[in-house]
């Protein structure tokens, strides 16, 4: 299957990973909008929280491991926010399921981030035209915690 996550679960594309165990991985993003952003994925191809195969012991895992991997990256008392893109409204664009764990927002200018800004001056997620076909050079399949404690 020609999917850029797939690939980078099985290792054949390189990631900056933070944490990992059978079923889930996660590593840093590629084109990072935050001080900190990583992202979650079951290593099972599923498209989005829509598919009829993201049953809840698959999700329930995957929001365990975004709140593990924030948790490894000492975000969980200043927090943090999980996002899920699903589909095309949802703005997603690497069509297998991930969490996006984005911390730092409150330290950012919100320029920095987005046009966009919430009341409370946390910053929308932005999106970047064109990222599914990207390429990370670095970290290799590493199963240890490469880039801990946070940068
Ligand atoms: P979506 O827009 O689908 O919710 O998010 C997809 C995310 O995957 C984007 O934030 C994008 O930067 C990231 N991404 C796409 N390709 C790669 C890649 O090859 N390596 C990494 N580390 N991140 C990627
Ligand atoms: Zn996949």
């Amino acid at each position: 299957m020609d999917c850029v996550f797939c690939k980078i679960a099985a290792g054949e594309i390189p990631a900056a990973r933070v944490l990992e165990d059978d079923a889930y991985l996660a590593f840093h993003d590629l084109n990072a909008q935050a001080p900190l952003h990583v992202l979650v994925i079951p290593k099972r191809h599923v498209v989005n929280v829509a598919d009829e195969d993201a049953d809840e012991a698959l999700l329930g895992g995957l929001l365990d491991r975004a709140r593990q991997a924030a948790k490894a990256l000492g975000l969980e008392l200043k927090g943090y926010r999980i996002v899920l893109n699903v589909g095309n409204d949802g703005g997603q664009t690497v069509r297998h399921l991930h969490a996006h764990v984005l911390g730092g927002l409150t330290s950012l200018q919100p320029s920095a981030v987005s046009s966009e800004v919430d009341d409370d001056g946390g910053a929308e997620l932005s999106r970047s035209a064109s990222v599914a076909g990207r390429h990370e050079a670095g970290a290799g399949s590493l199963r240890a915690h490469p880039r801990l404690p946070a940068r």
